[in-house]
């Protein structure tokens, strides 16, 4: 065993999975970067890449012993749970060294007016309840807009594509992909007379103007709170540090050769 045979399976579909990607390629690290295959046409990493799902669990631990891979790094998104837990058990189920990367969370700052709910259909609720006219910014991503389809209110979905599932019944799509500007933020929300915001906790800086536009317009957020971590998980905050765990498990493997 040498080090050209460790090999990184990279969870992407982030900022973090391609960054993350783009610095262990590289550093001479091989990786194999993992996305689901949502996007039509995703920004891709260097370094190989495979697309969709795994088949659950059992089936990533499958995948793991069948492409010999070394350590699995986690950096999807903070709000995809599904995929977190499979790795989470595939990594103990193969005996394979796993850390997540996730971002840390928004942090609500003076003259913020948060509502923070546990889940999408929580916020979803909470937007039924309001005013019938009042105007809604949904800030939820394409597949969390489904949660609002019910919601009688006059909403506008910002997403990267459009959804393909149902919407609220007054909803006008707005495609666009961050990172945005603290300027533009609230030009769009004083163009669209926008009421109240809803977000996900996603964390991180690409999409956080939009926090402090709300916070200079006065505008109440409705902030869907993170998905829980599996248990005993290792995480970091960035890809530095990702990288860091990387480079000293190749270390470490180089060294049993
Ligand atoms: P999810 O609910 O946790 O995962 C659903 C299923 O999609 C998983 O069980 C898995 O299928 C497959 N999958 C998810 N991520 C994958 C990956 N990186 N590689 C291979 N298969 C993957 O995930 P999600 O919330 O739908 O997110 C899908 C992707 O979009 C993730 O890669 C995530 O990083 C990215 N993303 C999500 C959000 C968000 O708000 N949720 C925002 C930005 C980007 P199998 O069970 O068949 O393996």
């Amino acid at each position: 065993m040498n080090v050209n045979s460790f090999r990184i399976l990279v969870l992407g579909g982030t900022a973090e999975g391609r960054h993350l990607a783009t610095e262990l390629h590289a550093g001479g690290i091989a990786l194999i970067s993992s996305l689901a295959g949502r996007v039509t046409s995703p920004r891709c990493p260097p370094g190989d890449v495979r697309t969709g799902g795994f088949g659950g669990a059992v089936a990533m631990a499958e995948y793991i012993e069948r492409e010999a891979i070394s350590a699995v790094i986690d950096a999807t998104h903070p709000f995809a749970a599904t995929i977190t837990a499979n790795a989470a058990s595939a990594c103990v189920r193969t005996g394979t060294p796993h850390l997540v990367v996730q971002r840390p969370e928004w942090a609500p700052q003076s003259g913020d007016r948060w509502t923070v709910v546990a889940d999408l259909p929580a916020a979803a609720a909470l937007v039924a309840a309001l005013d019938p006219e009042a105007a809604v910014l949904l800030t939820v991503g394409r597949q969390g807009v489904g949660a609002f389809a019910g919601v009688p209110q006059r909403c506008w979905l910002r997403a990267v594509e459009a959804p393909d599932g149902p919407v609220p019944a007054r909803c006008t799509v707005l495609l666009d992909r961050g990172p945005y500007t603290v300027e533009g933020e609230i030009e769009l929300m004083r163009r669209l007379a926008i009421d109240v915001l809803v977000t996900k906790n996603s964390g991180g800086a690409m999409t956080a103007a939009k926090l402090a536009a709300a916070r200079t317009l006065d505008r109440p957020v409705i902030v869907v709170a993170r998905p829980p971590l599996p248990v005993d998980v290792t995480v970091v905050a960035d890809e530095a540090a990702a990288l860091t765990w990387a480079k000293a498990k190749a270390l470490l493997r180089s060294g049993k050769q």
